[in-house]
């Protein structure tokens, strides 16, 4: 793509944009003098699609009418409410149907999984993860350690930079992989970084662990509805991710998982058990007998927030409608010209990969001065994006609702 910096280019961009009807089925929130604000966050909250209120408002309503009957009567009955879900959640992370399901929230999905995936033996009980992964997931991948009895020096095996980088090289972890993967039982890495916003390399990353005999597992909050995921041939063990992020289903969404089919039937693996999980057909016997649903559901715990659940089938039905390869088409160029036009600022650091492939929609940018105070004024001028501690600001232009007219403000506020 040759870019250029005229407002024109943009206009012209967006006009030819095949995907540009899609802004309108979202609300768009507004600055002091009611223009729309520049919405460079939705790697924090995704915008809601209008379609959200719709969808809970039916629920509501059948709750009023119906009461308990609703589990079976509803226009969308809630017995099986999440099965309405699968087909596009399977289909935006690249899996089978019987390797995806919603449920809970990220960080007690990532528990679950941990429960499951994480089982050290005598030599091989290390857990990799990138030194700057986020909070939560460190306190899991930790707490895990801890409740199998080692502590976080001797457990974890930290990936960070070279010193002078800002992202890690592929080539250190598969060598990380190659000179110690014998001791290492478990590899848990973000898709995407929330702080560099780097992708890691899934596939390459996974078939050397495989080599190695490691579980690997991914956690896509920054990545679902981002990247175009995969996962079933990448052969990836296991995912989670959060759905209010790049998936707009509102704070505190019901989030997702994804099980390798290949681990589906193992009655090895451990697993905490709940009523949702057990066998469909019998699990309103009430006996004490637990059967697993044979797909990850039965990783389930309890009945699923019925409410939370249609706001997320909204937004996957959209994501189905645009499809994921066209989004991720659209965001490459997006981003590739908010890169373009940052080139030419001398205050500014892009520290996220230049190569396409290593990366997602958001780029990080560091202030060669003042940078916090640099957000601040964005901020003030309609430009939502975030700060994150301790100096980068996250910009992340996303292909549902983003122009590039927006990209071209921004850049030039900057
Ligand atoms: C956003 C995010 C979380 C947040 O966890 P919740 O359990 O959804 O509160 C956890 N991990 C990563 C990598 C994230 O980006």
């Amino acid at each position: 793509m040759q870019y250029d910096s005229s407002r024109e280019f943009a206009e012209k961009m967006d006009s030819s944009d095949p995907l540009k009807g899609f802004r309108e089925k979202f609300y768009i929130p507004k600055n002091k003098e009611g223009k729309d604000v520049i919405y460079f966050a939705g790697n924090s909250l995704g915008l809601q699609p209008k379609t959200v209120r719709g969808y809970v408002e039916q629920e509501l309503t059948d709750w009023e009418k119906m009461g308990v009957e609703g589990h079976m009567h509803a226009k969308h009955p809630w017995l099986p409410y999440h099965e309405f879900l699968t087909d596009s959640t399977a289909a935006l992370v690249g899996a089978h149907n019987e390797e995806v399901v919603n449920m809970n929230s990220l960080t007690v999905n990532l528990h679950l999984m941990l429960v499951s995936f994480y089982r050290p033996q005598k030599n091989r009980f290390k857990i990799m993860i990138e030194t700057n992964a986020f909070p939560s997931d460190h306190y899991a991948v930790q707490s895990h350690l801890r409740f199998h009895g080692y502590n976080a020096s001797e457990g974890l095996i930290e990936m960070k930079p070279r010193d002078g980088e800002n992202t890690i090289r592929t080539e250190d972890i598969l060598a990380k992989i190659e000179a110690e993967g014998d001791s290492i039982a478990l590899i848990m890495l973000a898709g995407v970084n929330y702080y560099t916003g780097q992708a890691f390399e899934f596939s390459k990353i996974t078939e050397a662990a495989h080599a190695k005999g490691i579980i690997t597992g991914f956690d896509l909050a920054h990545a679902a509805g981002n990247l175009q995921l995969e996962l079933h041939k990448w052969d990836v063990d296991f995912a989670i991710w959060c759905s209010y992020k790049y998936l707009n289903a509102g704070p505190g969404a019901i989030a997702g998982a994804y099980v390798n089919r290949k681990h589906l039937l193992d009655m090895t693996i451990p697993k905490f058990w709940g009523w949702w999980g057990q066998d469909k057909a019998t699990r309103f016997l009430m006996h004490h007998d637990f059967q697993p649903i044979p797909t990850v559901e039965s990783w389930q715990l309890s009945n699923p927030p019925i409410l939370q659940l249609a706001a997320l089938r909204a937004s996957l039905d959209i994501f189905a409608e645009a499809k994921m390869e066209n989004l991720r088409a659209k965001s490459e160029l997006l981003t590739g010209y908010l890169e373009f036009l940052l080139e030419s600022k001398s205050n500014i650091t892009i520290i996220t990969p230049k190569n396409k492939i290593e990366r997602g929609c958001q780029l990080s940018l560091r202030a060669a001065k003042n940078g916090k105070q640099l957000h601040t004024s964005l901020n003030e001028a309609g430009v939502i994006c975030d700060w994150r501690e301790p100096d980068v600001i996250r910009v992340a232009p996303v292909p549902l609702y983003n122009t590039f007219v927006d990209i071209w403000e921004f850049a030039n506020m900057l």
